[in-house]
């Protein structure tokens, strides 16, 4: 049985980012650029006033510090004069830095009566004035390929005057689980149904993923409904199937796959939870059968799928980092397999802490709720103290309101 990292080696070496497309600035929240983009104009665009104050030129400021005001010039407009020796003109802040004036003075440090106006202290040259292009200047990088785009971003692009941008846009993932028991949300489980929630828990994690999920339904586990349903799955950029990969009789997922020409890459791998997870490509598209116990579905998604799916939306680092975490109580894992244990995170002492949970057994969802990270627990070292530091997968932040 290969190891989790040789498991996410071969998903990243399988799987490519999805082609470039172009989208309006706004639309690019959350995406990768992949493209460079250049500014279209100086910012700011012309020397400006920092402050609403005088503006005036340092040189020519009288002994006594009295300047005379012979103008208004607010955000927005351009006073066409040139300010002599001894005159201001009275400046808002953002208004362009008349001709004749290097200088300004905040409205609060000076004494005013009608026209006549008289610095507190003696100013430098160049004060509260803001530069032309000193921000980003027409033709500088505004942001590099690889930059992901959050609202920061998006302000940059569009003060710089870039309407477009080149992004790997959100994978597509085409999402369907399988079992005789399933019933849909909404209907009432009898005679050893349940409710198919693996759908809801991996569009959600889809979602998460910043990528679209597609919902294929349920599929019974006949090869004839399974290969329908999946055949429909191969229009997305990725798609995942849950259940029907272990070794059960009712489990068909594998052998219907290989009538769709897939080119399996690996089938189980070496850790708990998540052991018959399936990895291969149709025609290129990634396929992960996932196993159907929720909280090994969610598993090998949050250890495989995520990856792949930072690949396939363009990001400079697939595998994630890891994080730095306190244990809170002692935590043990097993000597043959990875076993990753779910856990809460919180914030003590400006530290993370990771509190394992109690319910770590792979048919829960409560153990999803509770969880904002995985420990991957070293199979050379299983027994884990409290209070030691480890390193955590973190899947969120936890909630710090
Ligand atoms: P399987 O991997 O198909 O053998 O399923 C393992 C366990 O996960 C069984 O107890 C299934 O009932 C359960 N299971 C499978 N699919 C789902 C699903 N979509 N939602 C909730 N539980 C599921
Ligand atoms: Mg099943």
């Amino acid at each position: 049985m290969i190891s989790y990292d040789e498991a996410i080696e071969i998903i990243l070496q399988s799987v490519r980012a999805l082609p470039a497309v172009s989208v309006a600035t706004d639309q690019a929240l959350g995406c990768v650029l992949a493209e460079p983009v250049a500014s279209v104009l100086d910012l700011p665009p012309a020397d400006n006033s920092a402050m609403d104050g005088y503006a005036f030129c340092c040189a020519g400021l009288p002994a006594d510090r009295g300047l005379t005001q012979v103008a208004f010039v607010p955000a927005g407009s351009r006073y066409a004069g040139t300010v002599q020796a001894g005159q201001a003109v009275r400046i808002m802040t953002g208004a362009p830095l008349p001709d004749g004036c290097d200088t300004v003075v905040p409205i609060e440090d000076v004494a005013q009566d009608g026209a006549r106006i008289v610095l507190h202290k003696q100013p430098r040259p160049g004060d509260h004035v803001r530069y032309r292009g000193e921000e980003i200047s027409r033709g500088e990088l505004a942001l590099a390929a690889g930059a992901s785009i959050h609202s920061g971003s998006i302000a940059l692009l569009a003060s710089s005057g870039i309407e477009r941008v080149s992004v790997f846009p959100p994978a597509k993932v085409a999402i369907l689980s399988t079992g005789d028991e399933l019933v849909e949300l909404g209907q009432t489980p009898t005679d050893g149904k349940i409710i198919n929630s693996n759908s809801h828990l991996l569009a959600a994690r889809v979602r998460e993923a910043g990528c679209e999920p597609l919902l294929l339904g349920i599929a019974r586990d006949t090869p004839d409904d399974l290969k329908n349903k999946l055949k429909r799955g191969l229009k997305a950029d990725l798609l995942l199937t849950s259940g029907g990969v272990s070794v059960g009789d009712c489990d068909h997922v594998q052998q219907v796959l290989d009538t769709l020409g897939f080119e399996k890459k690996f089938w189980k791998v070496a850790i708990k939870p998540g052991k018959p997870v399936l990895f291969g490509t149709i025609a290129g598209t990634p396929v992960f059968g996932l196993p159907g116990n929720p909280a090994s579905s969610a598993a090998t998604f949050d250890l495989f799928v995520r990856p792949a799916l930072k690949k396939l939306t363009g990001r400079a680092a697939p595998r994630g980092t890891r994080i730095k975490a306190r244990l809170t109580a002692a935590a043990e894992g097993g000597y043959k397999r990875q076993t990753f244990l779910w856990g809460r995170v919180a914030v003590s002492d400006g530290q993370l802490t990771f509190t394992p949970s109690r319910r770590q057994g792979s048919g829960q969802n409560r153990s999803l709720q509770q969880s904002d990270a995985l420990l991957p627990v070293p199979t050379d070292n299983p027994q884990l103290a409290a209070g030691s530091e480890v390193e955590i997968i973190l899947l969120r932040l936890p909630d710090m309101a």
